[in-house]
């Protein structure tokens, strides 16, 4: 059997969880939840991170922080993740869906302008596969409109867009520390980047409940009181440990990664040159992270015939997302900005294949096995 993921257990995460647990400071901001805010900081170039339960209270938290309230539109792809749209629905935003790009599958940045009304306040690229989204042309939309930008870069920790780690470029980023991403806490984190002071500090805010605690504890007021909306958005100590653990290891889950990420696309290469498949595509300026190694197969029908192969051989193969804009909240809370030329059809092609820290050559020539027999190589 051959797992789709396993979450990276580098071997430092049960000597810092137990560390965490003794501290006697095991709830939120302690001393390994400093430890990964200045990591990040000083890794990703940025001015404030902050450590979430989840990216999809990062993503949250930055609607929040924007003021997002009923009758803003909020543009994205339909081709992302419910909590991309959920963070803003549940401010009452109703969500622009904009097609994809086939290469990429990100947003098309060449059809967003077209989406804006009067009514936009935010674009949302999402950074599909740890591949960056056309930052420069969207950062420029956003700044020739008046918009906000939100990078969900939910899969994106270690990659970058013309030399910028993805989640420093919009005016907020939201990465996952999920069980499924790249680098996790005790299965479930997130982390909000914040990149333009001036949100830095109601940002504290409304990640301790509404509450200026985190003044209080750097000693800035001397009590501390309940002084906007908020939530309870960080993360206990113990979930940061973990994640030290996969933090100072990073590099090297980042170079196994890759180096399997690069087999898997020698060993496939020839079923591209033969027209069978399609192999993803890097743009030029975009350093990625392997977070995901999936390649686009001739339609539905052969996507289904192919991982019931996989499955017969008990591979952990699957697809991804279903569009959000056929889905029945998609319809309720979103429309789609002019025609779906790419986000269905790609995403009905897609097949991932099984990508973890430690996945062995082994592992990977049994799944290029199944690939070259199911079209008869
Ligand atoms: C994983 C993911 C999320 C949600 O992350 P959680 O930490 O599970 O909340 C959001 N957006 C994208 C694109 C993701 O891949």
């Amino acid at each position: 059997m051959i797992h789709f993921n396993k979450p990276p257990l580098t071997g430092n995460e049960e000597r810092y969880v137990l560390e965490a647990m003794k501290s006697s400071k095991i709830s939120g901001d302690g001393a390994f939840t400093k430890r990964c805010h200045k990591w990040f900081e000083e890794r990703l170039g940025c001015k404030k991170a902050l450590l979430t339960t989840s990216c999809t209270h990062a993503l949250e938290m930055a609607a929040l922080l924007l003021d997002i309230k009923e009758g803003d539109e909020v543009i994205m792809p339909s081709y992302t993740f419910v909590s991309t749209a959920n963070a803003f629905v549940l401010r009452g935003a109703t969500i622009v869906f904009v097609d994809i790009r086939p290469d990429t599958l990100n947003i098309d940045e060449t059809k967003i302008e077209e989406a804006i009304t009067v009514k936009t306040k935010v674009i949302v690229p999402v950074h599909y596969a740890g591949v960056a989204c056309e930052m420069d042309t969207i950062m420029d939309i956003a700044s020739r409109h008046d918009l906000f930008v939100v990078e969900d870069a939910a899969q994106g920790m270690m990659s970058s867009y013309n030399g910028k780690a993805l989640g420093t470029i919009g005016h907020f980023g939201a990465f996952s520390f999920h069980e499924t991403k790249n680098y996790t806490s005790a299965g479930e984190g997130g982390l909000l980047i914040i990149n333009d002071e001036k949100f830095v500090q109601r940002a504290e805010i409304i990640r301790e409940k509404g509450t200026n605690r985190s003044l209080f504890f750097r000693g800035m007021v001397d009590k501390y009181s309940w002084v906007d909306v908020g939530s309870s958005y960080l993360p206990n100590d113990i979930s940061a440990a973990y994640l030290w653990g996969g933090l100072e290891m990073a590099d090297t889950i980042n170079e196994n990664r890759l180096n399997s990420w690069s087999s898997y696309y020698e060993k496939l290469s020839f079923l591209q040159n033969e027209g069978f498949i399609e192999l993803p595509t890097i743009p030029d300026g975009c350093i990625q992270n392997a977070h995901m190694f999936y390649f686009k197969v001739k339609d539905l029908e052969e996507r289904t015939a192919l991982l019931d192969a996989f499955k017969k051989e008990d591979i952990g193969a699957v697809f991804h997302y279903v569009p959000l804009h056929s889905a029945p909240a998609g319809v309720k809370y979103g429309r789609f900005s002019g025609v779906d030329e790419f986000t269905t059809k790609e995403s009905e092609r897609l097949v991932r294949l099984p990508m973890y820290f430690g996945l062995s050559s082994d592992e990977r020539d049994a799944v290029c096995d199944v690939i070259k027999s199911f079209y008869g190589k």
